[in-house]
C-alpha cells in the first residue's frame, strides 16, 4: 500500500518504522490495518455481539454467524482454529436507529433506516491500535426489496459486516470476480460468499497471534492524552463519518475515517445498495 511513496527517504524510513512498530501491517493483508480487540490472554479473544435484531433478523441470522467465525476452518490436515470467540448476547438498546456503541461490545442492529443509500454499516472506534467498540446496522428500507429479501444476501451483509468489527478487511471489491467464497468479497451473487473462508481466519490469526496483550502496552496501543469528546458520539449521518479513504466499484462500497488525533479513530465500512 506504500509501494508508490518508497522514492521519498523520508516516507521509506516512516514505512519501515511503521513496519517494526506494526508487523501485522505487513502480514496481514485484509485486516484493517492491524486494527484488533485488546485482551489479557491468548486468543481465542472474546467479542460480545449484541443482538438487537429484531423482525425478519430475528430468525436466526446473527447465531449462525457468530458459530462460524467461532468455528474456524475446519480441515482434516491443516485445520486453523479461530483467533475470535463472538458471543452473542441479548441487546439493550431502545434506539435502534441511533444503535450506539457501548465500550467492549458490538451492537448489531437493524431497522427501516431509509432510502439513504446503504444497505449495511460497520463502525469501530479505535485508540492507538486497539478496537474499543463497534456497531453493525442493517437497513431494511432495502433488505425488505425483493432483490436484497434473500437468506443469502443477509448472511453475507451480516457476516461481512460482523467481520469488520473483529479488524478484518474485504478480500476483493469487484463484484463480477468469481466468487472466493467468504463473505469478504464483493459479489453480485452471494449465494457462494455467505461465509468466512480459511484466507479469513488465516488473517484473524495473525492479527491475534501476539496476545496477549498484558500491561505493559504503552500509548502507541492505547492511544494517547484524553479520550476526545467525539469518540462518545453516534456518527450516524454520512457527514459524520469523516474522510473518505477507499472507494470501489464505482462507488458501491466504500471505507471512511474520522480522526479525533491522538490515535482515537472511528472507521465506516459501506456496503451501498444498487
Ligand atoms: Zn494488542
Ligand atoms: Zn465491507
Amino acid at each position: 500500500m506504500f509501494s508508490a511513496c518508497f522514492r521519498y527517504p523520508a516516507v521509506l524510513f516512516l514505512t519501515s518504522l511503521i513496519y517494526v512498530l506494526v508487523p501485522s501491517l505487513a502480514s496481514a493483508s485484509h485486516s484493517w490495518g492491524g486494527y484488533h480487540w485488546s485482551s489479557d490472554t491468548v486468543p481465542p479473544v472474546i467479542i460480545r455481539l449484541m443482538d438487537n435484531l429484531a423482525g425478519d433478523w430475528n430468525t436466526g441470522y446473527l447465531n449462525p454467524v457468530a458459530t462460524a467465525w467461532e468455528a474456524g476452518y475446519k480441515d482434516q490436515t491443516n485445520p486453523i482454529p479461530s483467533a475470535v470467540k463472538p458471543t452473542v448476547e441479548g441487546g439493550t438498546l431502545s434506539n435502534v436507529r441511533k444503535c450506539s456503541a457501548i465500550t467492549g461490545t458490538v451492537q448489531v442492529c437493524n431497522t427501516t433506516y431509509g432510502k439513504n443509500g446503504w444497505l449495511g454499516v460497520a463502525q469501530i472506534w479505535i485508540s492507538g491500535g486497539h478496537i474499543t467498540k463497534g456497531s453493525v446496522k442493517l437497513n431494511d428500507t432495502y433488505f425488505n426489496t425483493a432483490k436484497y429479501n434473500t437468506t443469502a444476501w443477509r448472511i453475507l451483509v451480516l457476516c461481512q459486516e460482523v467481520g469488520h468489527t473483529f479488524g478484518l478487511d474485504h478480500q476483493n471489491e469487484n463484484f463480477s470476480d468469481p466468487n472466493l467464497e467468504t463473505c469478504m468479497d464483493y459479489t453480485n451473487n452471494p449465494e457462494s460468499n455467505q461465509w468466512p473462508n480459511k484466507h479469513d481466519f488465516e488473517q484473524l490469526r495473525d492479527i491475534y497471534a501476539h496476545l496477549p496483550d498484558g500491561s505493559t502496552s504503552s500509548t502507541s496501543s492505547t492511544g494517547s492524552g484524553k479520550m476526545p469528546p467525539g469518540m462518545f458520539r453516534d456518527l450516524h449521518e454520512p457527514s459524520e463519518w469523516g474522510k473518505l479513504i477507499r472507494e470501489s466499484q464505482g462507488g458501491r462500497t466504500a471505507v471512511y475515517e474520522r480522526d479525533f488525533g491522538g490515535g482515537h479513530k472511528v472507521f465506516t465500512f459501506v456496503i451501498w445498495a444498487r
